[in-house]
C-alpha cells in the first residue's frame, strides 16, 4: 500500500487529478474498488506531467481505457489511475492514413473508416476499447487484428514522448510492446486500404455474430483467458459442463462459456475463485492450461 505524503497529492491536484474515484464505472465488468486518485486528462503535458511525478515521487499508476478487458481488486488501487477513455483531438485524414488520439473508440474509428470508404477496421468494429487500448493488447477478431493496419505509435516512453514504427513481427496473440507500463500510446496511425465494395457487409456481419453468441446485455470483460493451441477456450469450458456455473454474483456464461458474466453484485473475488475452478476443472479434464488474457489491476500493484 503506497503511503502518500499530502505533498504528492497536493501536486497531483493541481495537475487536475481527483480523489477518491469508483473503478466499477469505469470498468465493463462494473467491478473494483476505489482509486485514491483519478486523472482525465485533456492533454499530453498533463498525462507527461503526472507520470513524471509519479516515476519521481515512486508513485504506483495504472492504465486504464474503457476497461473493457480489466478485472480490478475489490480493494481499488491506492495509486493514480489516468484514465484513457476520451480523445484528445478529432481523427487526422491524410489520404489512406488516419492518426487518432489513444483515447479514441475503436468501434467508432472503424464505423467511420466504412462510412469513408475504407477497409481494414471493420472486422474490429464491436471491440468495446479504445484504441491505444487495442494497440496495447493487439484486439483483433475474426481474422483481423490492429497490427495489420497499425503503422506509427506515439508514446511516452523513458520520460520522452516519441513516435515509433511499427514492426508487426513484434506484436502476437494479444501481445504487443506498446503496453503499460513499457509504453503509454498516446496517438496511432492507421493505414487502411481502398474498400473493395465488401466492407460494410463484413461489418454488419460481424457485428451480427456478436449479438448472436455473446452476453451483450450483461457486464462482462469480453473473454476471459486467452485460445490455447489448437483449442477454442469456450468449447473446452463448455464440454467440461461449467457453462452456467456460479460464484457470488459471477456466472460463466450460458450464450458463450469463454466469458464470465456479472449477474449482479459480483466481487473481484468472485471473479477469481471462479476463474481458478475453471481452470482446475479444464486442466483434470483435459489436460489443457487456460491462461487469463484478461489484465487484473490489484491494489498498488499492476499484475499483466
Ligand atoms: C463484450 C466484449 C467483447 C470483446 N471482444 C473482443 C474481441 O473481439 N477482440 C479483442 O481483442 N478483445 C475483445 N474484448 C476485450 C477488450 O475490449 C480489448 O482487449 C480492448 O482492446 C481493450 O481496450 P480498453 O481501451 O478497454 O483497454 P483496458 O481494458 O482499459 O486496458 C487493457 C490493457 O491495456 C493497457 N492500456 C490501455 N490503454 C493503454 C494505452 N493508451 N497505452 C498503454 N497501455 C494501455 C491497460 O493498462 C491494460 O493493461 C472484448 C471485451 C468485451 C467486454
Amino acid at each position: 500500500m503506497y503511503e502518500y505524503v499530502k505533498n504528492d497529492i497536493d501536486r497531483l491536484i493541481a495537475l487536475g487529478a481527483v480523489l477518491d474515484v469508483p473503478l466499477s464505472e469505469h470498468t465493463s465488468f462494473k467491478i473494483g474498488g476505489n482509486a485514491a486518485l483519478a486523472l482525465d486528462p485533456t492533454s499530453e503535458r498533463q498525462i507527461a506531467d503526472a507520470l513524471q511525478l509519479c516515476e519521481k515521487r515512486k508513485i504506483p499508476v495504472a492504465l486504464f481505457g474503457r476497461g473493457t478487458n480489466l478485472l480490478v481488486s475489490d480493494s481499488g488501487f491506492s495509486g493514480l489511475v489516468i484514465l484513457f477513455r476520451k480523445p484528445l483531438f478529432a481523427p487526422a485524414w491524410n489520404g489512406s492514413c488516419v492518426t487518432v488520439s489513444a483515447g479514441a473508440s475503436l468501434t467508432q474509428l472503424a464505423k467511420e473508416s466504412v462510412a469513408a470508404g475504407w477497409m481494414g477496421m471493420e472486422r474490429l468494429c464491436g471491440i468495446p476499447g479504445t484504441v491505444g487500448g487495442a494497440c496495447a493488447m493487439n484486439a483483433g477478431a475474426y481474422g483481423a487484428e490492429i497490427k495489420q493496419i497499425l503503422r506509427r505509435v506515439r508514446v511516452y516512453r523513458k520520460g520522452k514522448v516519441e513516435w515509433l514504427d511499427v514492426d508487426p513481427d513484434q506484436l502476437g496473440y494479444r501481445k504487443s510492446p506498446f503496453i503499460f507500463p513499457d509504453c503509454v500510446v498516446l496517438a496511432a496511425e492507421l493505414e487502411l486500404q481502398p474498400d473493395d465494395g465488401g466492407a460494410a457487409e463484413r461489418m454488419q456481419d460481424c457485428m451480427t455474430r456478436r449479438r448472436d453468441k455473446q452476453p451483450l446485455e450483461y457486464p462482462s470483460a469480453g473473454s476471459v483467458f486467452k485460445r490455447p493451441e489448437g483449442y477454442f477456450a469456450g468449447a473446452l469450458i463448455e464440454q467440461c459442463g461449467l457453462k452456467g456455473m456460479t460464484v457470488g454474483g459471477a456466472q460463466v456464461s450460458q450464450k458463450h462459456a469463454g466469458f464470465i458474466i456479472n449477474i449482479g453484485g459480483a466481487t473481484e473475488r468472485d471473479v477469481s475463485e471462479l476463474i481458478v475452478q475453471i481452470q482446475e476443472t479444464v486442466r483434470e479434464r483435459t489436460g489443457v492450461t487456460l491462461e487469463c488474457e484478461i489484465k487484473r489491476i490489484g491494489d498498488s500493484v499492476c499484475i499483466s
